[in-house]
């Protein structure tokens, strides 16, 4: 029998349509266009949400959590991908998307997530998906994850109001953070990029992510 919402939701032209708009948006290089073109989004959602999956907009995930808005996510990867990371942290797994779009683009990503729930359907869907090289941990990332430090790359994907002093310290000389800073409900979408004698903040556009909960945080 045919699924009443069928293939065509899901399928690779609704897909690509999101890819257009993305690149009508400002998004530029070739390689986060395809990342974002390969990822299955509507699987890293609720089925229920699965025919909302491709449009440009955070949806809920559960637990008060949300998968960000795919523009969020190209955006964030673009900047990522300036230092040509090789080893990304990533504070906040939610549904393991971003995770799963940075897979494709670099060597390997370890993925923090303080909700256990999550943090376990997000490991689940990367064994059933076949992704290899990302790891999920489930901790405060506001601690970074010392043991695979230091990191290329970090990207936060909860807003906070100050950076944490670990993820700074576990960020290679040459490498980048790029992260929402600011209040609970706005925030500025920041990178920091860490030179051999200091670290050079820029502050982009305005954000609006759940919030970064954590001990360091
Ligand atoms: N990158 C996610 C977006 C997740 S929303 C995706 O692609 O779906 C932000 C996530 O950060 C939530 O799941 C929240 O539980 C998590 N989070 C908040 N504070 C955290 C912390 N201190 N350590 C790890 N994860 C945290």
């Amino acid at each position: 029998m045919i699924k009443p919402q069928g293939i065509g939701m899901t399928s690779q032209r609704t897909r690509d349509r999101l890819v257009q708009r993305l690149r009508a948006e400002g998004i530029r290089k070739p390689a986060v266009l395809d990342a974002i073109g390969a990822t299955p989004r509507h699987l890293f959602v609720d089925e229920a949400l699965a025919s909302r999956a491709y449009e440009d907009t955070a949806l809920p995930i559960g637990l008060g959590q949300t998968i960000s808005q795919p523009y969020i996510v190209a955006r964030m990867t673009e900047l990522l991908l300036e230092v040509s990371p090789g080893k990304v942290l990533e504070v906040g797994t939610g549904s393991g998307y971003q995770a799963a779009v940075l897979a494709r683009l670099v060597d390997k990503v370890y993925s923090t997530e303080r909700i256990e729930e999550l943090a376990s359907q997000a490991r689940q869907r990367f064994r059933k998906l076949g992704y290899r090289n990302v790891r999920v941990q489930h901790s405060d990332g506001t601690w970074g994850w010392p043991q695979f430090a230091p990191f290329d790359a970090i990207i936060v994907t909860a807003g906070g109001e100050e950076i944490p002093q670990a993820l700074l310290e576990q960020l290679a000389v040459g490498g980048r953070l790029v992260m929402p800073l600011g209040g609970r409900t706005r925030q500025t979408l920041v990178t920091v990029t860490r030179t051999p004698t200091v670290y050079e903040r820029v502050d982009l556009e305005p954000v609006v992510f759940v919030p970064l909960i954590g001990d360091a945080g």
